[in-house]
């Protein structure tokens, strides 16, 4: 299977190259050339089979004949090490909770499936991979704690100092072995502009094999996709239509759902539910694409002012917004009604939502409400406890923080202080 650049079909490249580029030398987002769907006795089947075998299944229809399959198999394991059960809520919606991972985030699907790719890469070649990104706290735990101990690779996650919380910090700066954490004296977006400063530079280019985990790596969407078949996998039978509610920054996780649908599974709506960055739900009732800087809201994962993954999305509808909006209603919430529905959903369901799922039930019940004879989930993309100051002001209440994150504050950080400054960098990274 050869990926195209969303800027130009015919630029056409390998999966190890848009998995070791991430972005297309003219900036386009890599796609798949093909989508094959799979068989109606796969999607019946699904109810009788395991988490780990549904996604090998879809990996292997999406990827297979790029690896040998006992390294996709290995590799598909090692992305499905925890579950991602169905928790009914009400009659009609239920649950999809994508926090049961090392860092209680949907994030870990990808970055466990990149990894497991990257390290394959890595036996085939004799120079170690050396993963660069830069994290604002939540991208560069996932990606840490998924490289952790894979052979031939190593990350070094750059954060701005005192501008992280002490979890997430906690989160890539514990771990040792292959994860370096880089304490930057600036912000995040210094930190941005030190990473991509790293992919211009030609003797760094020259000497070090580098590469990013960016959200906009095709190899962090396709696991994605495994979970939406499992989610459907789980549901009680025979309850079609179905819709899915996706709470969205990016639209990473959205677009995976779509993928999902192309390849055959029966889902018959996906609501694109926002924070007060509404750039996609304005498009889709609008028609107009306007990106706009971020807002900050309460579920920050989502303040996203111009959502990379617009470009696969139109691409998946050849550019067609009434395409599109078959398949995809918009939405958004303000902060205020989050907190409302997080304190209502508690009370009466004795279901704790974090902000993001918040949004995504929100908007899920916002549709069933229209459309009855229909059951919806929503997606569950962080553990509650990962935002525990907002939830507990929300609820009144306080709530505990699970054994996993307890794991991480209980040891010691290990950071190397350094200015915002390229060369000491360049420097830090040559020796
Ligand atoms: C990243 C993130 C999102 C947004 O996902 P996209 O794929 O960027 O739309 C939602 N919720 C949480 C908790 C996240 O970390």
């Amino acid at each position: 299977m050869n990926y195209y650049s969303t800027n130009n079909k015919n630029i056409k490249v390998s999966l190890r190259e848009a998995v070791v580029q991430g972005l297309a030398a003219d900036n386009g987002l890599f796609m798949p050339e093909h989508i094959p769907t799979l068989s109606k006795s796969f999607i019946t089947s699904l109810p009788r089979l395991s988490f780990q075998e549904i996604a090998f299944s879809v990996a292997k229809n999406i990827i297979g004949g790029d690896i040998p399959e006992t390294e996709l198999k290995r590799i598909v394991d090692h992305t499905i090490q925890f579950d991602a059960p169905i928790i009914p809520i009400e009659e009609n919606i239920f649950s999809l909770e994508l926090f049961h991972g090392p860092t209680l985030a949907f994030k870990d699907f990808g970055a466990r499936f990149l990894s497991g790719l990257l390290g394959y890469f890595a036996q085939q070649q004799s120079r170690e991979i050396i993963i660069l990104v830069a994290t604002s706290g939540d991208t560069g735990s996932a990606v840490a704690n998924g490289f952790l101990n894979v052979p031939g690779t190593r990350v070094i996650v750059l954060y701005p100092s005192g501008k992280v919380s002490e979890i997430q910090e906690k989160q890539f700066t514990t771990l040792g072995g292959n994860i370096t954490a880089l304490e930057i004296d600036g912000t995040f977006d210094d930190c941005q502009r030190l990473v991509k400063q790293c992919f211009m530079d030609v003797e760094l280019k020259q000497k070090l094999f580098l590469t990013s985990a960016n959200s906009i790596n095709m190899a962090r969407l396709l696991p994605q996709s495994f979970y939406y078949f499992h989610a459907v996998a789980q549901l009680p039978s025979n309850k079609y239509p179905l819709t899915f509610s996706v709470p969205s920054g990016n639209f990473g996780n959205l677009t995976a759902g779509l993928l999902a649908k192309r390849m055959g599974l029966p889902i018959r709506k996906f609501i694109a539910a926002t924070n007060c960055n509404n750039i996609i739900p304005h498009y889709l009732n609008t028609k107009v694409f306007s990106p706009q800087p971020s807002i900050a809201t309460i579920s920050n994962a989502m303040d996203v002012g111009n959502p990379s993954n617009f470009a696969r999305m139109l691409d998946l509808y050849s550019n067609s917004h009434t395409l599109l909006s078959n398949d995809v209603d918009g939405c958004y919430f303000s902060d205020d009604e989050t907190r409302d529905v997080m304190a209502g959903v508690y009370n009466q369901k004795k279901y704790l939502l974090d902000p993001h799922g918040a949004i995504g039930y929100l908007g899920l019940r916002k549709y069933l409400n229209k459309e009855k004879e229909q059951i919806g989930v929503f997606l569950e993309t962080a553990h509650p406890a990962k935002f525990k100051d907002v939830v507990e002001i929300a609820i009144g209440s306080s709530i505990a923080i699970p054994e996993k994150l307890q794991g991480f504050l209980n040891k010691q950080k290990m950071s190397f202080p350094m200015k915002n400054s390229f060369d000491l960098l360049k420097e830090f990274l040559l020796k």
